[in-house]
């Protein structure tokens, strides 16, 4: 199979030995990071469409077999479900898509080195996956919905669609203005089942004269709210101008890439006082949190920045500022510092050795930069389910998330059970207290869409009239954002907070997949 061979179908025979190597070689069949059995999660055959013409060829054919396709991009969601289908036997289709390392470097190789791109994490997802998730990055343009400027969507009729300014023909501002005219059309295509999205404007940042990153830790873990009331008023008023991140000390410790044997071999959750002591023999030092911020500028500008930002930060006690120049070449810091300046990177890779089979799913509640009842509901979870918990709270402008990266092994079926029953627990005690996700796990994706439930869920019927009438035939990614179609709603496939195991296969639904003959072409 090919790239660019528009009309081929990759068969993928189920069931053969589903495995997972590398970062870089991650399958584009089956969620790489299972949390469940991860048979349970696997699509039946791959397509690599070339061309919005193959998207609409290969729309077109699943209409008429009625065959459930999902659009992934790079297929690396790891921690969200990454390249799973939710209804098993799927075909992913694949818009292999622009992936930050390549778009950074042909902007470097073109010369145009003045333009900065916005990267998550890790450089190995797509500009274009990221956006439509609503994922973040850690320059100043790190809200990539929010950056992006026009799409070309393939409907799931096969009719193909451009918002914005690029249903106007001959204009030149796609890229520049996003809304062009009338009801706004963009946002209802992401982490949604509605339309694959074949092109996307990204808009770039240009060099704003330079930038430079700084950390800060903070003695006490008790002191989080503490710090977060500092943070919040130099996020809004612009001095803290990314969306930097306060990482929990055990991060700190497991990015030094070791397994958490080497620290404790109690089965419990790793003591703080633990973590402190290792954290004392680091460049770090004692500590509970870290605080990895950059700022934006000319140098002058930067140093007027740095100096309200440190003052600030030093009214909590025990806070310490660490000038870069004493950290070591190789510490996570210059990664990060990269990272804010739109370089690719795969450092943060380093913490999933923490245990063998490393595998990570996020818990990515939205609330305000204030207070710690979703920390406190986090903690609760983890102690009850013997997890260790990897918290970092990011404050985007107004609001904060509090990401969870839960580490497990994949290969232990106790601590995948731990990982997938701490997840629905904090999802429900979350949603009591006010709080949703902003991006889930496919897995959790009914739950969390049923926590949005004012007014007697008129938001989820709305969404549901919507893919009624725009795939009637139901074939675009089922259950995406708990998003059924109606021939599969109420059937059974919707999974709720009280489902701990395999998922349910729902009733049989109308395929007509058996009339499509191995080997045969589209
Ligand atoms: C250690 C670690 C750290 C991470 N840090 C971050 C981070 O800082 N910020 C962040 O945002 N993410 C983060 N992630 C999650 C993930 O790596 C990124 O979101 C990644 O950029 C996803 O890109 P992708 O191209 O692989 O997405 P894909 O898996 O291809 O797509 C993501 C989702 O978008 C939808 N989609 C994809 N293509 C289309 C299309 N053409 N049309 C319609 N819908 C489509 C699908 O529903 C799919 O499930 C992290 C993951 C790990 C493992």
């Amino acid at each position: 199979m090919m790239v660019g061979e528009p009309s081929t179908v990759q068969p993928f025979f189920y069931p053969t030995k589903l495995t997972w190597s590398r970062y870089m070689e991650h399958p584009n069949t089956h969620d790489a990071f299972h949390l469940i059995e991860q048979e349970e999660l696997v699509s039946s055959a791959t397509v690599f469409p070339g061309s919005t013409e193959a998207v609409v060829q290969v729309v077109k054919w699943a209409n008429e077999y009625e065959v459930p396709i999902y659009p992934i991009s790079m297929g690396r969601n790891l921690g969200d479900g990454g390249a799973a289908a939710r209804v098993r036997g799927s075909t992913c289709l694949v818009e292999p898509g622009v992936f930050y390392y390549a778009l950074y470097e042909k902007i470097q190789k073109r010369g145009h080195t003045h333009l900065w791109i916005d990267v998550p994490d890790l450089g190995g997802g797509s500009v274009l996956g990221n956006a439509v998730d609503r994922g973040v990055g850690y320059t100043p343009y790190g809200d990539h919905f929010g950056a992006h400027s026009g799409m070309e969507v393939v409907l799931p009729t096969g009719e193909v669609i451009r918002t914005g300014m690029g249903a106007l023909p001959g204009n030149n501002t796609w890229q520049i203005f996003p809304y062009g005219f009338g009801p706004y059309a963009d946002g209802i295509f992401t982490q949604s089942n509605y339309g694959i999205v074949t092109k996307l404007g990204m808009t770039l940042m240009p060099n704003p004269g330079g930038s430079e990153g700084f950390m800060c830790t903070f003695k006490e873990e008790e002191d989080l709210a503490q710090i977060i009331e500092v943070i919040r008023p130099l996020r809004v008023r612009n001095v803290l101008e990314n969306v930097a991140q306060l990482k929990h000390v055990v991060q700190e410790v497991a990015l030094l890439g070791k397994p958490r044997s080497a620290w404790y071999q109690g089965k419990d959750q790793i003591p703080i006082k633990v973590l402190r002591e290792i954290a004392s023999t680091l460049p770090c030092g004692d500590c509970s949190w870290v605080f990895y911020g950059s700022t934006y500028g000319p140098k002058e500008a930067r140093q007027i920045k740095l100096k309200a930002i440190r003052e600030a930060f030093e009214t909590v006690p025990g806070a310490r500022w660490i000038p870069r120049e004493s950290l070591p070449k190789d510490h996570y810091f210059f990664s990060r510092e990269k990272i804010s300046s739109g370089v690719p990177e795969f450092e943060e890779l380093r913490w999933l050795n923490w245990h063998p089979n490393g595998s990570h799913v996020f818990f990515g509640p939205v609330s305000a930069p204030r207070g710690l009842t979703v920390p406190l509901i986090a903690r609760k979870w983890h102690d009850e389910c013997d997890l260790d918990s990897f918290p970092a709270c990011c404050v985007g402008l107004r609001e904060m998330y509090l990401i969870v990266n839960m580490v497990y092994n994949r290969g232990d079926p106790v601590s995948k059970a731990n990982a997938y029953r701490c997840m629905r627990g904090m999802i429900k005690d979350a949603a009591a207290e006010g709080f949703g996700e902003y991006r889930t796990h496919l897995l959790l994706q009914d739950q969390v869409a049923a926590t949005y439930n004012w007014n007697n869920s008129s938001l989820l019927r709305f969404q549901e009239l919507l893919k009624d009438t725009l795939d009637p035939n139901g074939i675009l990614a089922p259950g995406r954002s708990g998003i059924w179609p109606k021939k599969y709603r109420g059937k059974g496939w919707e999974l709720g907070a009280g489902d701990l195991e395999s998922p349910s296969e729902g009733d049989e639904v109308s395929h007509k997949t058996l009339l499509i003959k191995e080997g045969s072409r589209l």
